[in-house]
């Protein structure tokens, strides 16, 4: 398997942060974002192959802004967020769609649809600078050559600055912590063969073929 050559102490995750994606999932009774982990195991640099398992039913693809935390902090204000923002870049956040369903009518918690090896390729970081717009950044994501997502980081309902106040009322930040910060809509499956491209103008370019995992 592919490490990352620094694996982040800690992989967060939020679910629920644009509108349209929550419509998509039909999950509009939700009212506040979602928090969940990954392993770092569920790391795969730019250029690697993922691979996904195929017989737990349908592999969704999550194209979402990804921020790496440089100073640490506990409790930090939205206002602060931005000093404590190390570098961003893009990753996936791969889910097994029809499992989550699953799991979301028993209450049960998203580990087994949401935390597996592979699940979140990642794109080699770019330092956050202040002149960087971090509510205004585009992404796009296509499957084959083919346009899947295309979002703007403006339509997030809960933006990064804020992301980070949430997370550090529960967990002191470290240095190179990452926060995948939720998708917009588009979501859709993945299958062995496929090549995903990762755009965004303001971050860069990063692509992963996927391939399926073996015993
Ligand atoms: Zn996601």
């Amino acid at each position: 398997m592919p490490a990352d050559p620094n694996p982040a102490p800690r992989i967060f995750c939020i679910g629920r942060n644009y509108a349209e994606h929550i419509r998509e999932l039909d999950d509009t009774h939700a009212t506040q974002c979602i928090v969940f982990m990954k392993p770092h195991t569920s790391l795969v640099p730019a250029g690697q192959p993922v691979a996904i398992p195929c017989d737990r039913g349908a592999v969704h693809h999550e194209l979402e802004l990804v921020l790496e935390i440089g100073a640490g902090g506990y409790r930090i204000p939205a206002a602060d967020a931005l000093e404590h923002i190390g570098a961003i870049t893009l990753g996936i956040d791969l889910t097994l769609r029809d499992l989550q369903g699953q799991l979301k009518q028993a209450g049960s918690p998203w580990e087994l649809c949401k935390s597996f090896d592979h699940s979140a390729p990642i794109g080699e970081r770019v330092p956050y600078r202040q002149d960087m717009d971090l509510g205004d950044i585009d992404l796009q994501l296509r499957v084959n050559g083919e346009l899947r997502q295309s979002g703007n980081t403006r339509d997030m309902l809960y933006p990064p600055t804020h992301l980070v106040e949430i997370l550090s009322q529960t967990w002191r930040l470290l240095p190179g912590d990452l926060i995948f910060t939720g998708t917009p809509r588009g979501v859709g499956p993945l299958s062995p063969g496929d090549v995903m491209d990762a755009e965004s103008p303001q971050i860069g370019h990063y692509q992963w073929p996927i391939i399926e995992l073996s015993p």
